[in-house]
């Protein structure tokens, strides 16, 4: 491996730190406040940014500048990007253990560094320390953050750089790390060429990560009725298109139910729209608990619902929509009555249209016929 100026690495690692503190920092004003975590993500590449500078004035400024102070300042960097981590994750930043963590680094540090000088015994001392906030760090990525390309891409960063570090401590015991962090030798190369990629990528999986929760939160308001945990009209028609293309293929047709509660305009009027709200509620949770995992729930508009049937014959969407009103019937508070329009796949001729004009047609006949019913058509 060619061995690298340091210093050039080190002011490399630094303008990096600050495009990527701004962008984060960019990311926190414009992004929906439901992202959390980006100021703590923005903060680390700036601790690293001043890490950096006081590193790269070594020998000028005093060690207990360039050496002790520069050094907690990247591992507050670490413990930042951490207790960022959890917010981003839904968990409170739990700083107390971490702070008393980076003071005693700092008071040993001081002593390695004033009292009692020993390259190797704070590099190594220092080298342990940063660990265990990574570790920390992957540990938490493992349990809480799912397995996006983000996440994946940031645990990846963080096991390399672990194993970089383990390295330097192991040619640290046999002899071979130098006695100077600005020695140009390969060992410290790439130890900094490691710090400078992480310093850089663990921002950049931060943007990645803020950037795919706000395409989910996007696709779910483009896809989800706004007041109830259930499909909209325009996913539930896509939903709706697929199943009966798939139905051509295999030859097995969804069946769809058409729902529509009875009277709900006199129960709005009766107990006000917000207890009608909490009734459109307890109908969707009903319904669902009575549904597979695969058939799909959806709001059609106002106080309708469609669900889809994949692979269901007409017979069987009959036993589904008495089961149905059976659930909405238990002497619950919310319970109302519905009224259902059924209809089955008819082959590879049926379309969309002509599904949801039977549906329709069937539960107008269920309206008509006193309400609280089904009707096939
Ligand atoms: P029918 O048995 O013939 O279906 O009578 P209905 O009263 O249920 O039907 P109608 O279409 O006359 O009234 C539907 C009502 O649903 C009117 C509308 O205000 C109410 N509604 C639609 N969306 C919501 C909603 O999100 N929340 C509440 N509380 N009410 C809603
Ligand atoms: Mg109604
Ligand atoms: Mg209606």
């Amino acid at each position: 491996m060619p061995s690298l100026d340091p210093r050039s690495l080190i002011a490399m690692a630094g303008v990096m730190s600050l495009l990527m503190a701004l962008v984060l920092w960019l990311m926190r004003r414009t992004y929906p406040k439901s992202i959390r975590g980006l100021e703590l993500w923005a903060a680390a590449p700036l601790l690293w940014l001043l890490s950096t500078a006081l590193f790269s004035l070594r020998g000028r400024i005093p060690d207990m500048l360039g050496l002790v102070v520069a050094n907690t300042l990247l591992l507050l960097g670490a413990m930042c990007y951490h207790q960022g981590t959890r917010r981003f994750f839904g968990q409170r930043p739990a700083w107390r253990p971490w702070l008393l963590w980076l003071s005693a680094t700092f008071a040993v540090m001081t002593v390695l560094t004033v009292v009692y000088p020993s390259y190797l015994l704070r590099v190594g001392f220092f080298t342990v320390s940063v660990s265990i906030v990574y570790g920390a760090l992957l540990t938490f990525l493992m349990r809480h953050g799912g397995g996006s390309f983000p996440v994946r891409l940031v645990q990846v960063v963080l096991v390399l750089h672990l194993l970089v570090l383990v390295f330097r401590v192991y040619t640290l015991s046999q002899g071979l790390g130098g006695t100077d962090l600005m020695d140009r030798d390969p060992i410290q190369t790439l130890y900094i060429s490691a710090y400078t990629l992480t310093t850089l990528m663990l921002p950049l999986g931060g943007v990645l990560m803020a950037t795919d929760r706000l395409r989910n939160e996007l696709e779910h308001l483009a896809t989800h009725d706004p007041l109830l945990p259930v499909l909209n009209r325009r996913a539930f028609m896509e939903a709706f298109k697929h199943e009966l293309a798939r139905a051509r293929r295999s030859g097995s047709g969804p069946a769809l139910l058409m729902l529509d509660l009875d009277h709900f305009k006199a129960i709005n009027d009766t107990h006000g729209h917000q207890h009608g709200d909490a009734v459109l509620l307890h109908v969707v949770e009903r319904v669902q608990a009575s549904l597979r995992s695969t058939d799909v729930l959806a709001r059609h508009g106002g106080e309708e619902f469609a669900v889809l049937l994949p692979e269901t014959p007409r017979a069987d969407a009959q036993v589904l929509a008495q089961r149905l009103h059976a659930a909405l019937a238990q002497g619950h508070a919310l319970d109302c009555t519905v009224s259902i329009g059924a209809t089955a796949w008819q082959g590879a001729d049926d379309t969309v249209d002509a599904m949801l004009l039977r549906a329709d047609a069937a539960l107008y006949r269920a309206k008509d016929a006193g309400r609280n019913q089904t009707c096939v058509g």
